[in-house]
């Protein structure tokens, strides 16, 4: 049976990690602030906005709760993101996506201070990944290498296959597997189906990343592998399950991420790290 890879429990000592950063910053005169956008109404937006106010208080972050309205439009949202950026209080901005679908959501991205930009999606810290330099890093990827280090599971010369390629999840991930001299395959939708299977055999680290609900399964991971699933999906009964058939691949892995409990908490936490990264970055540290 695989070793579990047990999120939550990792997401409370990031937490715990941050809190403490935050704290010593605060000794030196350094305050963290996390300002979040929230545009419209979407209810799971909403929820995912609380939690993560929640965690701000939780590890001694200011936080700054921003409701917009659904008909918010793309100047008064610049403007808003202008004032953030000149704000000396608020050391990190988050957007919460999707934005509705009248507004520029590339636009509303680079317009973030790069340095405050702690969901790492800003095109200059997609630069700084892809060549090699520090910056804020995507939470999820960041989150994956953390439980990675974690359980001891080191890319170097591994075969890693990432089942998806978004700019928030399936290439930060590349790139940061890549920059721990790992061995990358990337596959998408248009990628022979009658070949996924074998490409995912390959790998020592396999990440679903795709968004179709338990679509990897047992016989298509290689035994003792190293399984991460970010999915987020619902199956047939709208229970919350993974794009990795759990069940199956438990049974051939080394180790296994479950959903919920595994990559989502590591999201969150990572971005409690960030805004602590972002001020110190703003203060030259
Ligand atoms: P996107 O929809 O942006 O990207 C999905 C990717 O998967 C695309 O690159 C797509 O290919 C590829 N894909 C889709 N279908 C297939 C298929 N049949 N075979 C191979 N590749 C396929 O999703 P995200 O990256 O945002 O999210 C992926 C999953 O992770 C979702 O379930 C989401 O809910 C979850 N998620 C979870 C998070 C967490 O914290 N746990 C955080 C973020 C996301 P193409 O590019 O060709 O369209």
């Amino acid at each position: 049976m695989a070793t579990i890879i047990d999120g939550k429990a990792l997401a409370a000592k990031v937490r715990e990690r941050a809190a403490a950063e935050v704290a010593e910053l605060g000794g030196r005169g350094i305050s963290c602030g996390l300002a979040v956008v929230l545009v419209g109404d979407d209810q799971a937006s909403a929820t995912y906005v609380r939690s993560k106010l929640r965690d701000c208080e939780q590890c001694g972050i200011r936080s700054f709760d921003y409701k917009l309205p659904a008909e918010t439009s793309q100047e008064e949202l610049m403007e808003l993101i202008g004032r953030l950026n000149a704000d000396e209080d608020v050391t990190g901005i988050l957007v919460q996506m999707p934005l509705p679908a009248h507004l520029d959501t590339e636009r509303v991205v680079a317009a973030i201070d790069p340095n405050k930009d702690v969901d790492g999606f800003h095109p200059m810290n997609m630069g700084r990944l892809v060549r090699g330099l520090e910056g804020l890093r995507p939470c999820t990827p960041a989150g994956i290498m953390e439980m990675l280090d974690e359980y001891e599971i080191d890319p170097a010369g591994k075969n890693a296959v990432i089942v998806g390629r978004s700019s928030i999840v399936g290439k930060p991930m590349a790139f940061m597997l890549l920059a721990r001299n790992a061995t990358i395959s990337v596959a998408h939708s248009r990628t022979d189906p009658h070949e996924l299977a074998r490409i995912c055999q390959s790998a020592d680290i396999l990440v679903a990343a795709c968004g179709v609900p338990k679509m990897i399964k047992g016989p298509w991971v290689k035994p003792g592998a190293t399984v991460i699933d970010v999915g987020m999906d619902r199956d047939e009964a709208g229970k919350l399950c993974g794009d990795v058939d759990f069940d199956s691949a438990e049974l051939v892995a080394g180790a296994i991420t479950p959903v919920p409990g595994g990559v989502g908490p590591m999201t969150r936490a990572m971005l409690m790290s960030n805004v602590v990264l972002a001020a110190k970055l703003q203060h030259g540290l």
